[in-house]
């Protein structure tokens, strides 16, 4: 067999070690890293993807020291009892055939507790605490507990660290003028202020001798006012490299930058070109990150002398066999991230446990376990929406024979709109998988198929799963049967046509996409292709070079072919309850392109003038009346549950699974979707 990835899949020769591969999964805080109970399922979820193949594991951030952490009791390593228990961890990856790196962060600012510290006394947007500003001497003591934290880990059996010195911690801290305002050694010209860093990666060298990997997070594009310029970036990189790093990492954008750098609708494998322009300032491995999510981006990145590594966090989630399964020519079988955040990293910043959207075994791999079925039974899934493609899939994974019944002519339900909104065009993937699982798994699949209650009593299945999902709400208005009134899937699915002037009743996750698809100028960049990196990084004020302080330009202003008016009753912020790290995204991008917003509308009615609206204050006090002179309303107005099936199964006493929107519908998402079909067919 032809290798199909020759640069990825090439070994990489650290000297005193060999990486099997090209790949490292970078570091994501998972949750489990913050409870010591915790420890033996965080061995399990690395142990899982060291067995599928990855060349270097990244953990999530630890601490050094108390106040470096990200909030009260995170994961720190501090003491040798932490460190003896982490080698559940690294015996289990070792076996495994794999290698792991602790990462050593210090949250400094972005510390979410009251005992922050930072290079000055300053306060993140980010967090409610101010950070004080350490004493010269209390800086030493930092370095210190990062190169005691080294030496842990290395009692720890760890193959070596990752030193966070990027998106806007501690460290970039200290590089910045922005929160550096420092007068001592620490502070002052850009020379002084990377002493930091280098310091630690020096000290930490001579701690852990020559064999222990130390890798350096370099934050190459700050994206924050205040940012390092690219000739200070290149400058601290080269220090690092005579400091004693082994391979140097690429970080991109502080935490508090307004500039998305890893949702949906960054086009993949776009920040690669920082990395390509840092390339060859250092003589040792660079590894590159940022919406790498395919074997194939991967390939053409390092074919095309970029890196010598891609680091891949969230793709490593959503498949722990990514490497092997590329390693097989099997990447059409892969479970392609689609850079949602739904279970990653909004979770985290909601202090849950992170998961995957799509995978939901994901940090939960000693829980959520698929046993072979002990009897092999006939199972009917009716519905291919998420639900249903999770719930087939699982249930014929376990040995069930399948059949999937879908009404429609393809299979995907409400994610065939999904991803006809410009920017989530990954969520066609998720589709590619499901379709090859099928294939793979033998399900018997029945397109065109609306089926009902005689049908399946007919064939007599064990077991009836009903995934029929949702039916679009339709709010009592009067004038809701105008002809200028459209539902959402007269847009995203007849293809009705839209006019000039738009009013988008419910501003859910519905109407935001709505109002992207109807804003955006498809004659430009054509249904179904990611942006041009180039167009992207003018749209959000990115410099086409990265040159100057934190890479910023003045951003580009982006035309809309229509007006949008986006409306909700809510008197809150219009889109708040939109994903934690990339609801500000989609807020951002529907105002660069004049969308009005309106929190508080109750809608009057619809006639030839137009949508009558009347907007109150929050104690529902009405302030005034308006008529938006639209050509079309658009209901995004929520869901209602689909189960007239199931009803009808329910009164001939059939007794059937019921999942999915079919469920419930209130704050139903494709996370919950397939997580749910995935949990019911993993006990039938
Ligand atoms: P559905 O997707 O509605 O699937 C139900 C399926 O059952 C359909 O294919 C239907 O044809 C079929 N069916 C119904 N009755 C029968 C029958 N009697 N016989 C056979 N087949 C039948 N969610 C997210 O998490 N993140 C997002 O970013 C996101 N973006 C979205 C964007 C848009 C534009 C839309 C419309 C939705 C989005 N969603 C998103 C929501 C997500 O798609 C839904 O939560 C999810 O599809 C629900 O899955 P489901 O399987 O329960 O139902
Ligand atoms: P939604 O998020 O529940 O939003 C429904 C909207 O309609 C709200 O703005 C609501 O606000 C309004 N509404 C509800 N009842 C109404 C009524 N009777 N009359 C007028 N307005 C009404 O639902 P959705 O937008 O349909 O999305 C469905 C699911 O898909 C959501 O749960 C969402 O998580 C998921 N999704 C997620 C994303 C994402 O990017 N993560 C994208 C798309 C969809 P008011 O009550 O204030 O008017
Ligand atoms: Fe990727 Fe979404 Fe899964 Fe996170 S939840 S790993 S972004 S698919």
């Amino acid at each position: 067999m032809t290798q199909a990835y020759p640069n990825l899949l090439k070994p990489l020769d650290l000297g005193f070690t060999a990486l099997k591969n090209r790949v490292l999964m970078g570091s994501m805080h998972t949750g489990l890293e913050d409870r010591f109970w915790n420890i033996h399922k965080l061995a399990r979820y690395f142990a899982e993807r060291a067995e599928g193949g990855v060349g270097l594991m990244v953990t999530g951030g630890f601490s050094p020291n108390m106040v470096g952490q990200l909030s009260p009791f995170a994961s720190t390593m501090n003491n040798r009892g932490t460190a003896i228990l982490h080698r559940h961890v690294t015996s289990e990856v070792h076996d495994a055939g794999g290698k792991i790196c602790l990462q050593l962060l210090h949250a400094g600012r972005y510390s979410y507790h009251p005992f922050s510290v930072s290079a000055s006394a300053t306060k993140a947007p980010i967090t409610p605490f101010k950070a004080k500003a350490l004493s010269t001497k209390a800086v030493d003591k930092q370095i210190d507990d990062f190169v005691s934290a080294a030496k842990l880990a290395k009692l720890a059996r760890y193959d070596g660290v990752e030193v966070m010195g990027s998106e806007g911690y501690f460290i970039n801290q200290f590089l910045c003028e922005r929160t550096n305002k420092r007068k001592d050694k620490w502070g002052g010209p850009f020379e002084n202020r990377m002493q930091l860093p280098v310091e630690i990666v020096r000290r930490m060298r001579e701690a852990v001798g020559p064999d222990f990997i130390i890798i350096y997070r370099l934050s190459m594009l700050d994206l924050v006012e205040g940012g390092q310029t690219w000739d200070q970036v290149v400058k601290l990189g080269k220090a690092i490299e005579q400091a004693g790093a082994t391979i140097i990492n690429t970080g991109i954008g502080w935490h508090e930058a307004r500039v998305p750098t890893i949702v949906t609708s960054v086009p993949r494998g776009g920040f690669s070109e920082v990395t390509a322009k840092f390339y060859g300032e250092v003589s040792i491995p660079v590894c590159t990150t940022n919406r790498i999510n395919t074997p194939e981006k991967g390939e053409e990145i390092l074919a095309s002398g970029k890196a010598d590594m891609v680091s891949m966090a969230r793709p490593l989630l959503a498949d722990s066999e990514f490497v092997r399964k590329a390693q097989e020519n099997r990447s059409d079988e892969i479970n392609t991230c689609i850079a949602c955040n739904q279970a990653c990293l909004d979770h985290v910043f909601q202090l849950k446990r992170a998961s995957c959207l799509v995978n939901p075994r994901a940090c939960h791999e000693t829980e959520l376990v698929l046993t072979v079925a002990p009897v092999r039974r006939r199972v009917a899934v009716v519905g291919a929406g998420p639900a249903g493609l999770a719930a087939a899939t699982t249930a014929a994974k376990r040995g069930h024979l399948v059949t999937l019944f879908e009404a429609d002519g393809q299979i995907g339900g409400q994610f065939n709109y999904a991803k006809r909104i410009p920017g989530k065009e990954e969520f066609f993937e998720t589709l590619r998988y499901y379709q090859r699982q099928i294939e793979l798994l033998d399900i018997d699949l029945q397109l065109n198929t609306r089926v009902d209650a005689d049908l399946l009593k007919k064939d007599g299945f064990d077991d009836v799963i009903i995934a029929t999902g949702v039916k679009p709400r339709t709010p009592g208005i009067p004038g809701i049967d105008h002809p200028k009134v459209l539902g959402y899937l007269d847009v995203l699915k007849h293809n009705k046509p839209v006019g000039k002037s738009v009013a988008v009743i419910g501003a859910g996750g519905i109407g935001f996409d709505v109002s992207e698809f109807l804003t955006h100028d498809f004659s430009h960049h054509p249904e179904g292709q990611q942006a041009d990196f180039e167009d992207w990084k003018a749209e959000w004020g990115v410099q086409p070079d990265f040159e100057g302080p934190g890479g910023l330009a003045e951003r580009k202003p982006t035309s809309s072919p229509r007006k949008i008016y986006l409306m909700q009753r809510k008197t809150s912020k219009v889109g708040g309850g939109l994903g934690k790290t990339s609801g500000w995204v989609h807020r951002n991008s529907l105002k660069h392109r004049d969308v009005e917003m309106l929190g508080g509308c109750s809608y009057d009615r619809i006639d030839d003038q137009g949508l009558h609206i009347t907007l109150s204050d929050k104690d529902g006090k009405a302030l005034e009346t308006r008529v938006l002179d639209v050509d079309n309303v658009v209901i995004c107005a929520g869901q209602e549950p689909f189960r007239t099936l199931y009803d009808e199964l329910a009164s001939e006493g059939i007794k059937t699974h019921l999942i999915g929107g079919a469920d419930v519908a209130e704050e139903l998402d494709a996370k919950r979707a397939i997580r749910q079909g995935t949990e019911v067919a993993a006990g039938v």
